[in-house]
């Protein structure tokens, strides 16, 4: 039987391609999303009629005992997880650091933050040799934006990424020696939903002549790397980055 693999965020976007992907290379998939049931509940099925297994549940990464609630779902439904990947992410409306309130910046950073680490935590309660469990690996969403800081749109969001980095290399130092790797991605300009919901819809197509490959990428694009990272192949990789940037 396949390997259980969470995808937090899964209904759309890199997380839905991962999914995707994941299950077509024989993964019994867990997609996860916070209200968009009916786009969680299509990945799923789409996934079944390619013959594959997959199953969608609402739980918000940014509530604990959601979190809790997913992971339990997952033992009984599934079994046992062994490949964790926190994709689920947001932005807010792109605006100054100068016009950012508390309320926003609590978001920005439970969503993209809080909640990576509740999903690590009860992947590795699961995964650990320490905890009895066959180990595993968890793949993280970071962003070019933590290089570069995303000036004028949302610092707040390139600073949860750049935590994002600091946690990949912190986690997989600490769970080395429990057969679990912990990596992460790095994307660029990919063609999803978060830029409209930053406010600019074509935000891609406004930046790639800035790309080396003088275009954005496609989702699709960005789960080969999570499936590479999160396979055997990446036998001796851990606390490492893929940038998915076009040479940005
Ligand atoms: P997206 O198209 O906006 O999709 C976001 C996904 O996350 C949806 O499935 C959404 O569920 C889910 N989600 C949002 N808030 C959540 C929460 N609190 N709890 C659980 N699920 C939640 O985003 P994307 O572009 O695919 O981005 C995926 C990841 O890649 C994010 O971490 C993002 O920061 C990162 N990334 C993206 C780009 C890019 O250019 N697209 C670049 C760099 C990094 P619903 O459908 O229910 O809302």
């Amino acid at each position: 039987m396949g390997k259980v693999m969470i995808v937090t965020g899964g209904s759309r976007g890199i997380g839905a391609a991962t999914a995707r992907l994941a299950a077509a290379a024989g993964y019994r998939v867990c997609l996860s999303y916070r209200d968009n049931r009916e786009a969680a509940d299509e990945v799923a099925a789409a996934i079944a009629r390619d013959g594959g297994e997959a199953i969608a549940v609402a739980a918000d990464v940014s509530v604990e005992r959601d979190v809790m609630r997913l992971f339990d779902t997952v033992d009984h439904a599934l079994g046992r997880v062994e490949v964790l990947v926190n994709n689920a992410g947001i932005l807010a409306p792109q605006c100054r650091v100068e016009a950012m309130d508390a309320e926003r910046l609590a978001r920005v950073l439970a969503v993209n933050v809080t909640g990576s680490f509740l999903c690590a935590r009860e992947a590795i309660r699961r995964m650990s040799t320490r905890h009895g469990g066959p180990g595993g690996g968890i793949v993280n969403l970071s962003s070019m934006a933590a290089r570069l800081g995303a000036p004028d749109e949302y610092v707040d969001y390139a600073a949860a990424k750049g935590a994002i980095d600091s946690f990949t290399v912190g986690l997989a130092k600490e769970v080395a020696t429990q057969g679990i790797r912990v990596n992460a991605v790095r994307p660029g300009l990919i063609a999803t939903d978060i830029h409209a919901s930053g406010g600019e819809p074509g935000r891609v197509a406004r930046l790639a002549p800035g790309v080396p490959m003088q275009r954005g990428g496609e989702a699709e694009e960005v789960a080969r790397a999570i499936l590479w990272l999160a396979s055997d192949a990446a036998s001796y990789t851990t606390g490492s980055f893929i940038d998915v940037s076009g040479g940005r």
